[in-house]
């Protein structure tokens, strides 16, 4: 009897997730399994904020999807996904057509930016590891030119975030923690320096701990961050942006570097290949496969899944991801073994642990607050066992953070 071919698009936390567990599961007789990635390597999408701001080279965030893959049972397959061919049971990629009996996609998110002019020219985002690369190099260039121009141009100095959500502090803790370097490196005056980070909604983090919010916005405004909250980013043009507070204070800030961290949706591909979706998210199925197509399973930030308890979708985050992906191989070697009953996905939060650069945090996990080094060590934990979940102890070995005192 043929075999049938699992395809999973997207090697990130659900996808990889998918495939290292489905090789434990499923027998080399049992099916073929393919893994279809851009690159040849993963990358931690949770530290790219890090590599962003030049605080962990971009090396340390990614590894090689072959090391971790078991060959005999996955064959990877380094390409581009364009499309899904629904009816057809086929997946158009850069360079191929592949055809499928089952169908993981597992393809990330892209940045969301509500129609809002000039964003998609003009700012950044962290998306990837080019993405990463790219800010890092752009920050570190208008350092360096600053002191080689006649007329000294702030705005080479002057850093704007979109967006005081999870990413965006993130970076904003990274970016502070490395600018004192910069200024020691170009020797650029500490005060002349401007990280200014614009919120739309009335606090920083909104919908988090409020103490523990307070604690955080005390930490970074220390280290120089000027807050704008209840002010929108309305339009990104070549020398800054346009931000508006209410209706008539509308303000042009000059600034060369502009990081867009104000939202996600999911692959442009999920749309583009016709399945019903709410920004880029198929509302899945309890089982985690899509709504109408039995052989479809949808992980990590393609997926919609609703938190029952207060009638919202869940935010998308990798540790949902990662959980998504170990029940999506089990259901995957329960319908090649003729299984009808698949189980359902639950997630089970364990926190949510918010870095503020590398030595500082915080956060809420296992139901307790925490800050500070308590909080940053239990990041660094989180971040090693991420690693530890799709490579065992040599990778965390390998790619692991241990500058935990
Ligand atoms: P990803 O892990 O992003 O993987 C998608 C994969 O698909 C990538 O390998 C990509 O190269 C590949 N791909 C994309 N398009 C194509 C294509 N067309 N063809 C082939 N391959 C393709 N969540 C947390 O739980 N905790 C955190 O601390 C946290 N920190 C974060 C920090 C930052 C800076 C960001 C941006 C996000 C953070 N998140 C965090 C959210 C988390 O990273 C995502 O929810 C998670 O990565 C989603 O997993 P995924 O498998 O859906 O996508
Ligand atoms: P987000 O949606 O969580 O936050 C975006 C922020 O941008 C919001 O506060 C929003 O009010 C603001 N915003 C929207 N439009 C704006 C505008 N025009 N001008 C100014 N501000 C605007 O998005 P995110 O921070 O990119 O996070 C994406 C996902 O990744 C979330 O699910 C998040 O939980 C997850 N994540 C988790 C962690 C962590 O657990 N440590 C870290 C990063 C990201």
């Amino acid at each position: 009897m043929k075999k049938p071919k699992i395809v999973i698009l997207g090697a990130g936390y659900g996808g990889l997730m998918t495939a290292v567990r489905l090789q434990k599961l499923v027998g080399v007789n049992e099916a073929d399994i393919v893994l279809v990635n851009k690159n040849d390597y993963h990358y931690e999408t949770t530290w790219l904020h890090e590599a962003s701001a030049g605080t962990l080279h971009h090396d340390r965030v990614r590894y090689d999807i072959r090391d971790v893959i078991d060959r005999n049972k996955v064959e990877f397959i380094q390409d581009t996904a364009i499309e899904v061919k629904i009816e057809e049971k086929k997946v158009i990629t850069e360079n191929n057509e592949i055809n499928y009996d089952y169908l993981v996609v597992a393809l990330g998110a892209e940045p969301e930016t509500f129609g809002i002019k000039g964003l998609k020219e003009h700012a950044f985002s962290i998306v990837n590891v080019n993405a990463a690369r790219q800010i890092r190099e752009h920050i570190d260039y208008n350092f360096a030119t600053y002191n080689t121009e006649e007329e000294k141009k702030e705005e080479r100095l002057t850093f704007v975030v979109g967006g005081a959500g999870f990413t965006g502090i993130e970076f904003l803790g990274e970016l502070t923690n490395r600018i004192p370097e910069l200024c020691r490196e170009y020797d650029v005056d500490y005060k002349k320096v401007r990280v200014i980070c614009v919120e739309a909604a009335p606090m920083v983090l909104p919908g988090f701990d409020p103490e523990l919010v307070n604690y955080a916005v005390a930490q970074l405004e220390k280290k120089g961050v000027e807050f704008m909250i209840g002010t929108a980013i309305k339009e990104a043009t070549e020398d800054g942006i346009v931000v508006a507070k209410g209706e008539d204070e509308v303000q042009h800030i000059k600034a060369n570097t502009v990081v867009w961290a104000a939202g996600v949706r999911g692959s442009s591909i999920i749309e583009n290949s016709g399945f019903e979706a709410m920004r880029g998210r198929v509302k899945v199925e309890p089982d985690l496969r899509a709504p109408g197509h039995d052989n479809v399973f949808i992980v990590g930030d393609c997926s919609l899944i609703i938190n029952e308890e207060i009638n919202r979708p869940y935010p998308p985050t990798a540790q949902i991801a990662m959980q998504q992906g170990e029940v999506c191989a089990r259901n995957l070697a329960a319908l090649i073994r003729g299984k009808a009953d698949l189980e359902t996905f639950t997630p089970d939060i364990k926190g949510t642990v918010c870095s503020l650069g590398e030595d500082d945090a915080i956060g809420v996990a296992f139901g307790k607050k925490m800050y500070g080094g308590k909080a940053s060590f239990m990041k660094k934990m989180v971040d090693n066992r991420a690693l530890y979940m799709i490579g065992g102890p040599s990778l965390v070995l390998k790619k692991g953070k241990f500058n935990i005192l």
